[in-house]
């Protein structure tokens, strides 16, 4: 948090140094971006990412789409010579379809000016999709009163910015190794799962390994909070790598 001297902001542990909340899935052959928050250029960098097949959106706060103007570098990179603009995937609902045609009008225009990022936008909705042949699943939850996507690869299910997963949902969420849920804080929050309610979804969904993500700084330092959570759930951390 910008100007924050709490022992989370001033920690010296790197995992406790977090930028917006995004993750990369290698799956089937496919290299796949879920969401790009405006540290999507730093976290693109930091990865070494060249040329991802897609970016998925799970909605359309800023926290999840304002970095997509940096896309523009994949517009180019199957052409070094920066000639052939290829327009680049990204998967989301048409409510966010309408957003980004706001937040990044200028994308949209019949004739935008040179450089400007160009979105080939693909519409999905909670039923399962497929890119270059592979499935994935979307998840249908909410985050207050709106509806926001998470989304299964397999034996891996990622869930960000819910506090509501309806029942026939939690179906999509068998028998899984890996599950990632969000949570900002302990006690209430109007629209993110508290600490209480994550560990709750978290045990009835029963995954192998459960990671918390989207964590603030009000929740405690990552060794601290690990050190208090149950067996099989641990706090994500920018970095991370898991297998599955
Ligand atoms: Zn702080
Ligand atoms: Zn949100
Ligand atoms: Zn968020």
């Amino acid at each position: 948090m910008i100007g924050c001297r709490c022992p989370v902001c001033t920690s010296s542990d790197s995992r406790d140094k977090r930028l917006r909340t995004s993750a990369l899935i290698r799956y089937e052959g496919l290299e796949l971006v879920i969401d790009a928050g405006p540290d999507f250029r730093q976290q693109m960098l930091r990865a070494g990412i060249s040329h991802p097949d897609a970016i998925l959106l799970t909605h359309h706060h800023i926290d999840h789409v304002g970095g997509l103007d940096d896309v523009r570098a994949f517009n180019y990179s199957a052409d070094t010579s920066y000639k052939v603009c290829t327009p680049f995937p990204i998967y989301c609902e048409e409510r966010v379809q309408d957003a980004l045609h706001k937040m990044f009008y200028y994308a949209f225009t019949d004739h935008p000016y040179p450089g400007v990022p160009d979105y080939r936008l693909e519409k999905i909705d909670e039923r399962p999709f497929s890119i270059k042949g592979v499935e994935i699943v979307p998840i249908r939850v909410f985050h207050y009163k709106l509806p926001v996507l998470g989304f299964r690869f397999g034996s891996l299910a990622y869930v960000t910015d819910a506090n509501r997963i309806p029942e026939d949902e939690f179906d999509k969420l068998k028998g899984l190794d890996i599950f990632v849920i969000n949570t900002v804080r302990r006690g209430h929050h109007i629209s993110h799962f508290s600490l209480e309610e994550a560990i709750e979804v978290a045990k009835r969904v029963g995954a192998k390994r459960t990671f918390l993500t989207h964590l603030s700084h009000q929740l405690p330092r990552y060794e601290e909070l690990l050190a208090e959570l149950p067996e099989g759930i641990e706090p994500a951390w920018d970095g991370l790598k898991i297998d599955f």
